[in-house]
């Protein structure tokens, strides 16, 4: 009697198994910049005094032999810094290089490591200047390397799977940490050590990641990449931040209006609401043709516009969900795009 697994050819009722081709694994490039993902410490316990961005990308990638299972990885170092020292030059070369894989049809998605103290500033910069559909996964790490219980191969990992995955086309730029999924509007930094370092306070993740599953439980409503008229470009118009609080003066804003800033961004106290002494600074700066946005150092919920100051009458700008960091990336974009005026940046702060 025949089995269905024998292969004799003396029985001519057995049917040849179909050779099924395995699909190709997707082509991720994998661009690393450095940070904690990227550092090393004297010690496995010490997860605090470390040089952050000194290993290669090759030393993260051979940390996890289970990428091979996932992607075919292509990796490339754009640079090794700690993210505290991110700089606008260096987001004008990886917005490019982004862009010309997204562009080339060998690829299918792409990653970038990133230290966690600016990668909510990265990603959303990314998020309004990419071009193309294909998934832009940003990840990190909060110990290094070397440290006992690193997460940066776990997240690597998920970033990876993030990018390879189809969900993924389309949802604008991603950051994968700690098993979620984040939207890049929407995610901040908001622990200093632990490994559930980030958020997307108001609105929760987009979705998560795990044992290789990915799962989207919503998408971004808010224009993105292709549907943004922002370009990356080498020209940064003068953007910073000022703070206000419990006996602030008029020190910082003077300064920083004299010294031709073309946009300042407050970051007030609640919804928005600046100490009288900075607010008259600021009015003074609107006079001077220096845009002036209000933004919220509380951490979480959204700046009403004509709320805690009366925007229409000071010439100000809301910055509405947007931390004050993302606010100024946002204002330089408007910025070097043209915008001018209140009418029109606030536009864009509602549009973006
Ligand atoms: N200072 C580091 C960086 O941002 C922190 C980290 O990556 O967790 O590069």
């Amino acid at each position: 009697m025949n089995t269905p697994t024998s292969s004799s050819p003396s029985t001519p009722d057995a049917v040849p198994a179909p050779s099924v081709a395995a699909l190709p694994l997707p082509r991720i490039a994998v661009l690393a910049t450095g940070g904690t993902i990227a550092g090393a410490a004297p010690d496995a316990t010490n997860t605090s005094g470390y040089q952050a961005g000194v290993l290669g990308v090759g030393h993260l990638l051979d940390a996890v032999p289970a990428l091979s299972g996932v992607a075919q990885v292509q990796a490339e170092q754009i640079a090794s810094v700690d993210s505290k020292d991110m700089a606008m030059p260096l987001w004008t070369t990886l917005a490019q290089r982004i862009n010309v894989l997204q562009a080339d049809p060998s690829i299918d998605g792409i990653v970038v490591t990133h230290g966690t103290d600016t990668l909510e500033e990265t990603a959303y910069l990314l998020h309004l200047t990419v071009k193309g559909a294909k998934p832009v996964v940003l990840t990190a790490a909060m110990r290094p390397a070397s440290a006992l219980s690193a997460d940066g191969p776990l997240n690597l990992l998920n970033a990876v799977t993030v990018a390879a995955s189809a969900a993924s086309r389309g949802q604008g730029v991603l950051v994968a940490f700690n098993n979620r999924i984040h939207c890049a509007r929407d995610v901040v930094k908001t622990s200093t050590y632990a490994v559930d370092a980030f958020q997307s306070p108001e609105v929760g993740a987009l979705g998560w990641v795990q044992d290789g599953r990915v799962e989207f439980q919503r998408s971004p409503l808010r224009a993105h990449t292709d549907a943004t008229g922002f370009v990356i470009g080498a020209s940064w118009p003068s953007v910073e931040v000022v703070v206000s609080y419990a006996g602030a003066s008029r020190v910082a804003v003077d300064a920083l209006v004299a010294a031709g800033v073309r946009g300042i961004v407050v970051a007030g106290t609640g919804n928005g609401s600046i100490h009288a002494t900075i607010q008259q600074a600021l009015v003074d700066a609107v006079s001077q043709g220096v845009a002036v946005v209000r933004a919220s150092r509380v951490g979480s919920g959204h700046v009403m516009r004509n709320g805690a100051a009366s925007d229409d009458a000071l010439g100000f700008v809301s910055a509405g969900s947007l931390n004050p960091y993302k606010a100024r990336v946002l204002l330089m974009l408007a910025l070097a795009a043209g915008g001018t005026g209140p009418v029109a940046l606030q536009k864009a702060f509602d549009t973006y």
